[in-house]
């Protein structure tokens, strides 16, 4: 098992030997991580390697088939996935999956479903638009019209609506240009300001040791490699196979 961390701190998110199978396969085996608050860190690897079944597990929204989840003092690791939001960690899929039909802030209020105090989300909701200018000039928008960069915005906002500690990221990069990738990584880096932790899945390997300080290497459903993203930046087999130098 490998672990590999910042210094952990009280509400740090933990994981010890997360395992899943899908029927007789195991896709993903024995994976230990920590994050501490205001610390992003990546997950990288080629398709298929098991990143996106390792944060769907962490959500509850596969089956685990073993592991231990806590964030802080809390243990998560039987929480269902409806309820992991309310233990404060907040997942973007990859797809991004906003509603297309809705409006922008229609889709941001959908985040806040299991708050009953209106004037929390509403509180809530100007602190997303303070992130998000781009979000309240298109408030009013149906989320459908807006570009693929925007989109991924709205995808983090919403998440954000129930003010997560943690925050766990399937992929933003996809599918977006090198200027809204920019724009995505700017924001990644005001939520680290906020102190909300970042567990970044991704395949793109230079955009994740920009914005992270520790990854994990996912090969076959098993950490292959791990460190500092400085360090891995300059292994030679992370930069021949991941990073094409
Ligand atoms: P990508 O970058 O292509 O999304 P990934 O690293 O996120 O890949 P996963 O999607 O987690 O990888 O898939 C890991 C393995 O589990 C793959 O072999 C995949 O075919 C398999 N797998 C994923 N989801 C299921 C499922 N629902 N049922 C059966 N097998 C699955």
């Amino acid at each position: 098992m490998t672990d590999v961390s910042a210094e952990p701190n009280g509400h740090s998110l933990a994981v010890e030997g997360l395992t899943v199978h899908y029927g007789g396969v195991c896709a993903v085996r024995d994976i230990a991580l920590t994050v501490a608050p205001g610390e992003s860190m990546g997950i990288i690897g080629s398709n298929g390697a098991g990143k996106t079944s390792t944060l769907k597990a962490l959500m509850g929204l596969v089956p685990r088939t073993h592991g231990r989840i806590s964030l802080g003092d809390k243990d998560l690791s039987k929480v269902r996935a409806r309820d992991m939001v309310r233990h404060g960690v907040g997942y973007v899929p990859e797809g991004r999956h906003v509603f297309p039909g809705l409006t922008v802030e229609k889709n941001l209020l959908l985040g806040a479903y299991h708050r009953s105090w209106k004037g929390e989300t509403r509180q809530t909701l100007e602190w997303i638009y303070e992130l998000f200018p781009i979000l309240r000039e298109f408030r009013q928008r149906a989320a459908g019209d807006l570009s693929g960069g925007q989109q991924q915005m709205l995808a983090i906002g919403r998440a954000l609506m129930s003010k997560p500690r943690m925050l766990l990221l399937d992929e933003p990069s996809m599918g977006l240009s090198p200027k809204l990738i920019e724009d995505v990584l700017a924001v990644l880096i005001k939520l680290r300001e906020e102190n909300i932790g970042l567990l970044l899945v991704e395949q793109n390997a230079k955009l994740t040791f920009g914005v992270t300080s520790h990854c994990l290497v996912m090969e076959n459903g098993s950490v292959a490699m791990s460190g500092t993203s400085a360090d891995l930046a300059h292994d030679p087999r992370v930069r021949q196979i991941y990073l094409g130098l």
